[in-house]
């Protein structure tokens, strides 16, 4: 088992941010994932990939399931792996 940093534990633990965004063109509402809820519904190992999330998600504004997502990783702890 290598690490994933794909997995919704790892965004959490990394202080990343993964946005839901609404790709209705009258609506494009967006807002930040609950990192912390997901982990407690999902499990720390649920890949946090487009195909993985957006199956679960819906934009809260228009109600529409045409939604995607987007990774925001934290800058403040952004380091080179190879330093
Ligand atoms: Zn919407």
């Amino acid at each position: 088992m290598g690490e994933n940093y794909n997995t919704l534990g790892y965004h959490l633990q990394a202080g990343d941010m993964i946005s839901a965004v609404c790709y209705n063109r009258e609506c494009q509402h967006g807002a930040p994932l609950d990192l912390k809820y997901l982990v407690e519904k999902l499990g720390p190992e649920f890949l946090a990939m487009h195909h993985t999330l957006t199956p679960l998600l819906y934009c809260s504004e228009c109600k529409s399931k045409n939604v995607g997502i987007r990774l925001n990783v934290n800058v403040e702890q952004k380091v080179s792996p190879t330093g």
